[in-house]
């Protein structure tokens, strides 16, 4: 069998998240589970998370998803519904509704009775200078007009922003953005407030508020370009592994693999490893990238195939077999450098996992 595989460590779940509890332990916390937990496969990780107290997902699928498989916690949809069908669907099951445009609001009017019967909250989306999603807002005046009428019909609000450069502390803009959100929670302190994502946590205390929404931290990956999961004291949850399938050795003048693009410029030993761009490795071509073997950092040489990459095992030729194992991110390297080597976020190397390699779960105690 081949055994390329996604093994996600059920203990650092749960410690990642008693992170969050213990940066943030007044508010609530809404784990994202959004994009299939990130990539490590949504099944996998809701028991881990039983202490969250709210799931979040970007749509009624992802929830619906989770309903299936028997959980029965609070939902919210962080992008709301998509289109008035999808209402009643979301109060059969229970999701919380965000929004950020008036057509969703005029759908909530619509089911109001249902929806307040249900207890559920609206999450209120405003836009405070990231332009992406909510109803832009330029002073704290600007939210009457948006919420009176959801508080008037008896809605419970959450208001909720989103930070642009939440990663970047001195970013301008993050100021512009807290000073909108703060001057609004002074005018309706009656209402519920949420905020932050993985990074705001970490940076901004004084807005924990309500509800905490913390993410990519949750997975034991970090959301800042100079702090490492470590740093954070965030442990890795997803070890990507892989083994070596075939050695061989390559003389001074030969290629290897597609394009023939690397040249050997000595003999060379090198090793075939059963992992490719079919399984989510990514493809993009980069001058030092390296994998594990055994706390050996590794290097890949030659183009990334769909199925195989091969390594440079040449230093340790002596100590390495066939059927070894080899990590391509986890608890010996961490998914943030190989992200930075390929000039991505870990964010995007986690997600792009495909089905291919198996899943298993690790490190979850049997009692
Ligand atoms: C994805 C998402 C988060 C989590 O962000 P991280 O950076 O992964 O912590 C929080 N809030 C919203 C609205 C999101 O879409």
């Amino acid at each position: 069998m081949r055994h390329t595989e996604i093994c996600i460590d059920y203990t650092a779940l749960q410690h990642n998240l008693q992170r969050v509890r213990q940066l943030a332990p007044t508010s609530q916390v809404v784990a994202m589970v959004k994009a299939n937990a990130y990539g490590h496969g949504v099944e996998n990780v809701l028991d881990a998370f039983h202490d969250a107290d709210v799931f979040g997902v970007a749509c009624l699928q992802e929830a619906l998803q989770i309903r299936q498989l028997g959980c029965n916690k609070p939902i919210t949809l962080i992008e709301g519904v998509f289109s008035v069908e999808e209402m009643p669907i979301a109060l059969a099951n229970k999701c919380e509704c965000m929004v950020h445009q008036q057509q969703q609001i005029d759908w909530l009017l619509q089911y109001k009775a249902q929806y307040q019967q249900a207890n559920l909250k609206v999450w209120l989306k405003i836009n405070t200078g990231m332009n992406r999603l909510g109803f832009k807002i330029q002073t704290a005046d600007d939210i009457d007009a948006i919420v009176q009428p959801l508080l008037q019909a008896g809605f419970k609000c959450i208001i909720t922003m989103h930070f642009a450069n939440a990663d970047e502390l001195q970013h301008p803009l993050n100021q512009q953005q807290i000073q909108l959100f703060k001057a609004i929670q002074n005018k309706y302190p009656e209402l519920q407030y949420s905020c932050c994502n993985s990074a705001a946590i970490y940076n901004w205390a004084d807005l924990h508020a309500d509800y905490v929404r913390p993410g990519i931290m949750l997975y034991g990956a970090s959301p800042f370009a100079d702090k490492s999961c470590h740093d954070l004291g965030l442990k890795a949850v997803m070890h990507f592994n892989s083994q070596i399938m075939q050695i061989f050795q390559v003389n001074a003048g030969e290629s290897i693999g597609y394009a023939s693009s690397f040249v050997a410029d000595k003999t060379m030993t090198v090793a075939v490893v059963a992992v490719g761009y079919g399984d989510g490795y990514p493809r993009a071509y980069q001058q030092d990238n390296f994998v594990n073997i055994a706390g050996h950092q590794v290097k890949i040489i030659g183009r990334i195939s769909m199925d195989m990459i091969t390594i440079d095992i040449t230093d340790i030729a002596n100590e390495v077999k066939i059927g070894d194992t080899v990590q391509l991110w986890g608890d010996k390297i961490n998914v943030d450098d190989v992200a930075q080597a390929y000039q991505t976020i870990a964010y995007e190397l986690l997600c792009r996992i495909t089905t291919r390699p198996m899943r298993k779960i690790i490190n979850k105690s049997t009692q």
